[in-house]
């Protein structure tokens, strides 16, 4: 299935029905499967089988989304998980822990510093902030001896910045460690980060996968191509005996394509329990089936919003990266040419008084903290997603008090334009 096009891949990839069997990926609501002797299912404890026994640990529905997800990034191997949350934060504890390093790209989504910044630092996980468009000397600076990783979002949510992502994976990769990409507001309908030299991908499928705010999700993607042992002593959980698995070393056992998937399941999963509900990914999937086509409208419209909003007089900056003048107008066209997302950014030369006014004022838009669903829907980042921060970490994520998010649902452009318009005439 991976080696045919996204379209197709979004339809039918990860799941091939036998004879007679369902045509829909089928929902396996049980927590538990049956086997006949101890023995069999003894051996699936000690990942020499491989088989189902438990949902927190697998589930064939689950198992069959991954497997889409995995072929839609040209991974070797994936998992679902509860949440984004969840996914960012296994991808990042599953190689880095207490009194190890990570250098992350300072643009990220709210929930993602905060995790980083404040839980896991918690944990003992130090990370290192650098500018998305610091140098490459800015960015050597950021490296110690006991960093693990490198984080970034292919486009960040909700400042929009574009990773560039070769200069992140050629500094990560010159460090002997893997470049981890969130590409959640891109999705590999625009862009597939494993091209370019990321190692491990995550999403919130929560956004644009399942795209009609129905079900919270994640998932992290392996490509197979980060050399664990060739850097062994970085990354003892994968290079040495896991003695909570009778002593099975992952990466020699699962090889590149399925160790670091395999670990985080075995181990994360089994203890931390981020599961996504089988149900959940039912729907995740009737999502999926569609995001080639979601896709483009959701950019079209971006840009016919992006645009009208650069010539009003109230506006003080509209940022979206696939709008000619952007900032990031020249990566955006290099990693993501048919198209980047559908969230604009925008402030009031009013300041955050005309910014609220403006949302009072919107009926199609609604005021939600979400993004990427098919209904157009918008948010005030300081007072909600990242009240959090203050006004120094805001000013380092991209984020001005006047800044609103508007992420453009897949309804008729005219009409969206529409109702901003009559919502501008009451600023
Ligand atoms: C929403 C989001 C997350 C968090 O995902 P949840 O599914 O809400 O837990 C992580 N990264 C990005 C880029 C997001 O937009």
């Amino acid at each position: 299935m991976s080696d045919y096009r996204p379209e197709t891949i979004c339809v039918q990839g990860g799941y091939t029905p036998g004879n007679g069997e369902p045509r829909q990926i089928p929902i396996i609501q049980s927590t538990t499967f049956k086997y006949a002797t101890s023995e069999d299912m003894g051996k699936l404890f000690d990942l020499e089988a491989s088989g189902y026994f438990y949902t927190r640990l697998q589930n064939p529905t689950n198992d069959a989304v991954a497997a889409k997800i995995s072929q839609l990034e040209g991974g070797t191997a994936a998992m679902l998980t509860s949440s984004g949350q969840a996914a960012n934060f296994y991808a990042v504890f599953n190689i880095a822990g207490c009194g190890d390093h990570v250098v992350a790209s300072s643009t990220i989504y709210g929930g993602t510093y905060n995790l980083f910044h404040v839980t896991m630092k918690r944990m003992g996980v130090e990370f290192t902030f650098v500018e998305p468009d610091c140098s490459e000397e800015e960015l050597e600076a950021a490296f110690r001896p006991n960093t693990k990783a490198v984080f970034g979002e292919t486009i960040a949510n909700p400042a929009l910045t574009v990773l560039d992502i070769e200069k992140f994976a050629h500094a990560a990769h010159a460090h002997g460690v893997p470049l981890i990409v969130d590409n959640t507001f891109a999705t590999p309908v625009n862009c597939r980060p494993f091209d370019w030299g990321a190692d491990i991908v995550t999403h919130s499928t929560t956004k644009y996968m399942d795209g009609h705010g129905a079900g919270v999700g994640g998932c992290i993607v392996d490509s197979g191509k980060f050399d664990w042992l060739a850097h062994a002593d970085k990354f003892p959980g994968l290079t040495t005996p896991d003695e909570s698995y009778h002593g099975i070393t992952y990466a020699e056992k699962f090889g590149l394509g399925g160790a670091f998937i395999t670990k985080c399941t075995a181990q994360l999963m089994r203890d931390f329990g981020s599961i996504q509900s089988p149900q959940n990914a039912f729907l995740l999937n009737l999502g999926l089936e569609s995001l080639h086509v979601r896709m483009p409208r959701h950019c079209e419209n971006a840009l016919a919003v992006a645009r009208y909003l650069k010539e009003s007089p109230k506006i003080s900056f509209v940022t979206y990266p696939g709008l000619e003048g952007d900032r990031y107008y020249a990566l955006a066209q290099k990693y993501m040419p048919h198209g980047t997302c559908g969230v604009v950014s925008f402030g009031f030369r009013g300041g955050r008084m005309a910014a609220e006014t403006f949302m009072k004022h919107l009926k199609l838009a609604a005021i939600e903290t979400h993004v990427a669903d098919a209904r157009t829907c918008v948010l005030h980042p300081a007072s909600a997603t990242h009240r959090q921060m203050n006004d120094q970490e805001l000013a380092a994520a991209g984020i001005t008090p006047d800044l609103v998010r508007l992420s453009c649902g897949i309804e008729h452009a005219d009409d969206l334009i529409e109702d901003i318009r009559q919502a501008l005439e009451a600023v």
